[in-house]
């Protein structure tokens, strides 16, 4: 095979072996509907449960609390609309921040579109929301509060322990789309003052399409999805067993694994963002330097256009990202980085690089050689490069 280096494990994550042999017998051997009478399909619902109690027991949460679904997109946007439906007499009034995750913003959108009124909260230059801001915008009709957990792009990790108290304080519900971070970081919802919790399978060695929303009991929530009586009449339609299996297997396997792996991820990412500040000129490093995930790594070249720059670490075997994977294809600047101040140069220059567990010093020494080079190129061919040159050269001259 080709040399293959994947730094994108932000976008998704390999489907570990353990988890892929954990999901297998439920595909050919116990595919029975869990929804049915007889005993050979009704196990698969003891199945559901027992995947259920691992995922709360990781939160402390309580295990029917936990309502699965196809994804975090899904759980993002069952978490606002119903919430907005159920409390709509209460008030018509959220809060969520400019650095969210689409699933949140165009849900947000869309709640405006119905008679919602969406603040969307700045972030400071390294994408952290300020609390005691957060807690000025909240009116007598705010019914929710959205803050990530920890963002996508630039892996920045908000204080949501002191948001979910503000919230508490005032009685507002609080939801946190915790995708990126749920088996990256420990969380626990009381502590946390979480109400609901969206996260989702692939992005923690898990399977695709399925993800939880945790629902903090007593929540006012609606049924998401009409049909059947799964998931306690809220979201309807026969389970995913096979991918339940594999979100629980892989939910448990992160928990048990998240120390040293955070030590050992965190610490190749201080090592490349080092090396690549130490080593590229005209670099900075997006997102809090030390709040952020462990895994996280986004960097901004000047003079440099970041889709070329991801075209030519493909040819060199390297998956990365210039943005949310979902939104590459668009050629708009991430909205994330412009909320952080940068200009739309600085934004359209950037990098996203997301360790994984089987990431190695050696690929990133790899990376990082392969970058300087790339770099280097990219930049003697941008005539925004040489004009900046050509008056540092003058500057020089002068003095
Ligand atoms: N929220 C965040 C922060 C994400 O990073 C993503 C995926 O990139 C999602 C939501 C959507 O999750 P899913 O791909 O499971 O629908």
């Amino acid at each position: 095979m080709e040399k293959l280096i994947y730094l994108d494990n932000a976008a998704t994550t390999k489907t570990a072996p353990e988890v892929v042999e954990a999901m297998l017998p439920y595909f050919s051997e116990y595919y029975g509907n869990p929804s049915s009478i007889y005993t050979f399909a009704a196990k698969n619902k003891e199945v559901e449960t027992q995947q259920r109690e691992k995922i709360a027991q990781i939160l402390g949460a309580k295990t029917n609390e936990i309502y699965f679904t196809a994804g975090g997109t899904e759980a993002d946007n069952w978490a606002l609309k119903a919430t907005a439906e159920a409390y709509e007499k209460k008030g018509k009034h959220i809060i969520t921040t400019k650095i969210e995750h689409h699933a949140i913003l165009h849900t947000c959108q869309y709640l405006e579109g119905r008679g919602f009124e969406v603040t969307c909260l700045d972030v400071d230059e390294y994408g952290l929301v300020n609390p005691e801001e957060l807690e000025r915008a909240i009116r007598p009709d705010t019914i929710l509060i959205s803050v990530m957990f920890a963002n996508n792009e630039i892996g920045t990790i908000e204080p949501i322990k002191e948001i979910g108290e503000i919230a508490s304080r005032h009685g507002v519900l609080f939801h946190t789309d915790a995708v990126q971070a749920f088996g990256q970081v420990p969380i626990n919802v009381d502590e946390f003052h979480i109400d609901m919790l969206s996260a989702s399978g692939h992005k923690l060695n898990g399977p695709k399409g399925i993800g939880f929303l945790y629902i903090r009991k007593g929540v006012k929530i609606r049924s998401f999805i009409h049909g059947g009586a799964q998931e306690r009449k809220r979201r309807a339609g026969t389970e995913n067993v096979p991918g339940i299996v594999g979100l629980g297997t892989a939910a448990r396997r992160a928990a048990e694994t998240m120390k040293e792996r955070a030590e050992k991820e965190s610490t190749l990412r201080d090592y490349l963002i080092e090396r690549v500040l130490d080593e590229i000129p005209y670099t900075r490093l997006n997102g809090h330097p030390q709040k952020r995930l462990p895994n996280n790594a986004n960097f901004s070249f000047e003079f440099i256009e970041g889709e070329s720059m991801l075209i030519r670490l493909d040819m060199a075997g390297v998956c990365a990202s210039s943005g949310s994977a979902c939104t590459s294809g668009s050629l708009d600047p991430s909205h994330v980085l412009l909320a952080i101040g940068l200009p739309h140069e600085k934004a359209h220059g950037s990098l996203r690089l997301t360790l994984g567990e089987e990431t190695t010093k050696e690929e990133l020494d790899y990376v990082v050689d392969q970058l300087k080079v790339i770099v280097k190129e990219l930049r003697d061919m941008s005539p925004l490069y040489e004009d900046f040159v050509k008056q540092k050269n003058k500057m020089k001259h002068v003095h």
